[in-house]
């Protein structure tokens, strides 16, 4: 996210709720892919009241965390509020094991089949923690989900490692060089992220540059801020993908386009954060059809959301088909950090997680409306009464949903 609004402490009306009941249902539904998700910025509600028990001081009272935590929505100023309670609860490695397993447990209940989880390794040498020794308790983390998941092939997870925009150019380089040590080890790329007016490119860039010539992939967050010369040198430095891009001209919107480079968008953070107005006002219809694009939470538990949430927000937004939906959903196997073989492979269980879905409720194919007997509850369907639930009918399959 960008952490940089100037005055973003004042309360701000939260983004409305564009989307219906059903649509977040099937949202649900859909096999999902999530490349742009920040581990400390995903830590359940509860578990953000549970560890912060103990804690003195700090910018929010514990009252008040109580209500901030089991808010629907919440402004900017309380989403900050809520990371820098995050910052002070993670200095455990159990509580690093734990969030990590949640995190994914809550992916996995969401249907997220695969995730790139991010994650800044952090030294706090005043609580015991080394940069290695956290990534040690994150793995234990997701070694602890494996054990205790019944369901051992939900969800696949890799690790992207994060530089912060406030790490000097040799620490971003130790961060480069752990990815590269780790990439056996479930690391499967490397990240730019932090405060965007922070810092310049030049400083990070040899280590990126590092990294991606031993082998391993990059993405970078960029123009979250208006900063069109350093949004063009990442553009021109080619990232594997690129978080956000919401403050382009039309040049560099050009360039994008040109350059084929994925994009992780994540609609709620954008708003939240202003870098974009609103929903309705995001860029996604800039480039979406006709240029990759993922759809990504960036921080779910902070932005009290979900990947389909995020899905249903997109439908609702920009009038999105459930294929479109789906379309989206599948596409990103192409764009993950994964080799070749592994893309194709999450892509076809992909495929085939919406065909079994179909064969064993006796639907026509990618129909996900339709009941055991075949009963589709489609909304805008031909006999449909025009109310929000939709009509009942029997499913001609393909067909495009009416909005
Ligand atoms: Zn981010």
């Amino acid at each position: 996210m960008a952490a940089t609004v100037a005055g973003s402490e004042q309360s701000s009306p939260p983004p409305p709720l564009l989307y219906t009941q059903g649509q977040l249902d099937f949202c649900r539904r859909i096999p999902k892919i999530e490349l742009h998700a920040h581990l400390n910025g995903s830590v359940r509600d509860s578990t953000i009241r549970e560890l912060s028990t103990g804690l003195e001081g700090g910018a929010v009272s514990l009252p008040d965390l109580q209500r901030l935590t089991q808010q629907a929505s919440r402004t900017l100023g309380e989403c900050f509020q809520l990371f820098d309670v995050i910052h002070r609860i993670t200095t455990t490695h159990a509580a690093l094991t734990r969030i990590t397993r949640e995190v994914i447990e809550d992916m996995a209940d969401d249907n997220v089949v695969y995730a790139e989880i991010r994650t800044t390794p952090k030294a706090r040498p005043e609580h015991g923690m080394t940069t290695e020794s956290y990534l040690d308790a994150v793995f234990k983390g997701v070694a602890d989900y494996y054990a205790a998941s019944r369901r051992t092939q939900d969800i696949q997870v890799r690790l992207l490692l994060s530089i912060d925009r406030r790490q000097s150019a040799a620490e971003a380089m130790g961060t480069a060089r752990l990815a590269v040590q780790l990439r056996d080890e479930g690391v499967a790329g490397l990240d730019l992220s932090g405060n965007p007016s922070v810092g310049q490119w030049e400083t990070w860039r040899p280590a990126l540059e590092y990294a991606r010539q031993q082998g391993l992939k990059v993405t970078v967050h960029a123009g979250e801020v208006w900063n069109p010369e350093e949004a063009a040198a990442i553009l021109q430095w080619r990232p594997g993908r690129l978080g956000h891009m919401c403050c382009l001209d039309a040049a560099l919107e050009k360039h994008l386009l040109d350059s084929g480079i994925p994009l992780e968008l994540c609609l709620t953070s954008n708003v939240l954060t202003r870098s974009v107005p609103s929903y309705a006002d995001h860029h996604f219809p800039s480039f979406w059809p006709g240029h990759p694009v993922v759809l990504c939470t960036d921080d779910s538990g902070v932005f009290a959301s979900s990947l389909s949430r995020e899905y249903a927000l997109a439908a609702a937004a920009f009038n999105l088909s459930d294929e479109e939906l789906q379309q989206l959903a599948v596409a990103a196997a192409d764009y993950t950090f994964l080799e070749p073989g592994e893309r194709a492979a999450l892509r076809e269980r992909m495929e085939a997680a919406l065909l079994v879905e179909s064969v064993d409720n006796s639907r026509s194919p990618f129909c996900l409306f339709c009941d055991a007997n075949g009963a589709c509850g489609r909304r805008g369907s031909a006999d449909s009464d025009g109310g929000a639930g939709g009509g009942r009918r029997t499913c001609d399959g393909g067909e495009r949903s009416v909005r």
